[in-house]
């Protein structure tokens, strides 16, 4: 199996392009996967409300607060509720608490979410959850916890994960020749003139996203294939971890799953 990049862009949060080759579609989806449910983030999951004059009703309010990516510096700090000492009962290891208080007229975003550890803060302080109005008051205490998407999306560290099979030319140049074909792919990808190719960029190919127009623009001379030993990849976070530090988590995770495996197979076979 062969890994290259592609392409990559930092923003507000990081996405990448790969291109993976020698490989199997159940194997990419595998990492896939892996990307959204095996690596832990830091999500809220419990509100408590003390006061909520905003026309955003309760319920509402917990689910916009879920839904916000918090950053930590280092989530090994943490422990899975279900694995940590306390026995989920919740403790410093696996819970981190944050206070909102507002009084209106005010817009209210991540950032007036106070949390009580130094190291742990929202990826996008500018997120609004809700308006206060004048004479209006919100006062809420949220819990945050760490947790696998595996369980609920909130504590995916990726936004979209996606792949498709790597694009691949067909030409039958006879055929070109034949019926002297003219064609510009608006991506400028191919470029054909009475007939005769007079650029062609295969680099480019994996950003290629006529499919069908090929075929149906040029009488059937030429056709994008899509590969399905080689694949373009493409990951993009929700800002809560860097790129790779998500990439390597995921692999880890895979990786310790398959060791798990194989010691109990070999424990009963005996061996
Ligand atoms: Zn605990």
């Amino acid at each position: 199996m062969r890994v290259s990049l592609y392409d990559y862009e930092k923003r507000d949060v990081e996405r990448a392009t790969f291109i993976i080759e020698d490989t199997s579609p159940e194997f990419v989806n595998t990492i896939r996967r892996a990307l959204y449910t095996l690596v832990p983030t830091l999500r809220i999951e419990e509100v408590i409300i003390y006061e909520n004059d905003t026309p955003m009703y309760d319920e509402m309010l917990a689910h916009r607060l879920g839904l916000i990516p918090l950053k930590v510096d280092d989530i090994d700090q943490f422990e899975l509720p279900d694995l940590c000492d306390c026995g989920g009962k919740g403790c410093e290891k696996c819970q981190v608490r944050a206070e909102l208080e507002v009084e209106g007229p005010k817009k209210v975003y991540a950032k007036d979410l106070e949390f009580d550890h130094p190291d742990v803060e929202p990826a996008f302080p500018d997120m609004l959850i809700t308006e206060v109005g004048e004479e209006q008051r919100l006062r809420l205490e949220a819990i945050a916890v760490p947790g696998l998407g595996l369980e609920h999306a909130k504590w995916k560290p990726v936004s979209a994960v996606g792949y498709k099979g790597l694009p691949e030319l067909e030409i039958d140049e006879e055929k070109l020749k034949e019926k002297k074909i003219t064609y510009e792919c608006p991506q400028g990808i191919i470029k054909v003139k009475d007939g005769e190719i007079v650029h062609i960029d295969e680099d480019r190919l994996p950003e290629c996203r006529m499919y069908k127009e090929y075929e149906r623009a040029t009488d059937g001379a030429i056709k994008l294939k899509l590969r399905d030993d080689a694949f373009v990849f493409n990951v993009e976070t929700d800002g809560s971890m860097p790129l790779e530090e998500v990439l390597m988590r995921a692999f880890d995770a895979l990786e310790h799953k398959l060791k798990s495996l194989r010691e109990n197979l070999e424990e009963e076979v005996g061996e």
